[in-house]
């Protein structure tokens, strides 16, 4: 596929401090010489991450340079809650949304602590809402999600968004291409037919990777796993192996048919910028 079909964005989380709102100014000025489709803006559980998520989006959208989208969870949320970010971000000429359920904060306790229990009821809500107003986003899940019952029932569960009324879907981070390829087999023979996107995970350090791999049942392979442990407190080779790797796994994506790459940046532009020069994405 040549890379002007690609469609391809960028995952930020919101800043806290001033200096990270300054880290991610800078990382979104080197970030847009890739001319992605969106920057998303990550959404926490959390009320005031709740309004770093608006704040950021809003300053993104309102460079009007580049599309940006928040992303949206239920899990905790009343309905009321998410019709006024709706209608706020409606306001602010926003016109994509990364639909989720999202996870409940430790601490949260336990028990429906929202009005919505899973992702393909707030694609429904959305809709309800708002019409045709939002491209919905969802998540999907090709090694599937940690709390699913059976590989079968997410996929149905996710068949059920995307009959809920979402546009297209980005993938958990993996690095097994082949989970990948069954995974688009699975949905066409679901007739899901939706752009599945997949999500790309930097490698920049390893102890973070193991962490977030573990609480989001992202398997990193053993082959993987030993090869970064190798790299110790080497992080130039680490990184320089990373990107090399990620780029391989990103052109064995886009060889099986990947409609794009989601990049999550953690609001980094370097290993994005250097996997993306390795794959002539400029
Ligand atoms: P769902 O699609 O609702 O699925 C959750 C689980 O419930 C699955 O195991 C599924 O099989 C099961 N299920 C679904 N429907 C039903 C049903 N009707 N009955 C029984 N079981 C059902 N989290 C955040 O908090 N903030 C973010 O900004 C964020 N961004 C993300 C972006 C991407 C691209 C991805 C892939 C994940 C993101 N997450 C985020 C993490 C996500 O919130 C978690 O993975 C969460 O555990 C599941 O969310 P979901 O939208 O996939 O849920």
């Amino acid at each position: 596929m040549k890379p002007d079909k690609l469609t391809l964005s960028c995952e930020f989380f919101p800043p806290r401090t001033e200096k990270g709102r300054d880290n991610l100014r800078q990382a979104y000025e080197q970030l847009k010489t890739l001319n992605p489709a969106f920057f998303s803006v990550t959404f926490g559980a959390g009320g005031s991450t709740q309004e770093n998520t608006l704040d950021t989006v809003v300053e993104i959208q309102q460079r009007g340079e580049y599309d940006a989208a928040p992303h949206l969870s239920c899990i905790t949320s009343d309905k009321a809650m998410l019709r006024n970010l709706l209608q706020q971000y409606q306001q602010h000429g926003i016109q994509r949304i990364v639909a989720l359920r999202g996870d409940r904060p430790s601490g949260f306790g336990s028990g429906a602590a929202g009005d919505l229990e899973y992702a393909s009821e707030l694609v429904q809500f959305i809709r309800e809402e708002t019409g045709d107003h939002f491209h919905i986003e969802v998540a999907a899940y090709p090694e599937f999600h940690p709390q699913a019952t059976s590989a079968q029932a997410d996929l149905e569960f996710f068949r059920q968004k995307v009959a809920a009324g979402a546009d297209s879907a980005i993938t958990q981070y993996f690095y097994n291409p082949d989970a990948y390829a069954r995974f688009l087999d699975n949905c066409a023979k679901m007739g899901i037919d939706i752009p599945i996107v997949p999500g790309i995970m930097p490698i920049s350090n390893y102890q973070q990777l193991a962490r977030f791999s573990d609480g989001c049942g992202a398997e990193i392979p053993r082959w993987l796993r030993w090869r970064l442990q190798d790299f110790g407190d080497d992080l130039a080779s680490l990184q320089a192996y990373g990107v090399e790797m990620v780029a391989r796994l990103c052109q064995d994506l886009l060889d099986l048919g990947a409609p794009g790459l989601h990049f999550y940046t953690l609001n980094k532009a370097d290993s994005v910028l250097n996997i993306a020069k390795q794959l002539n994405l400029r």
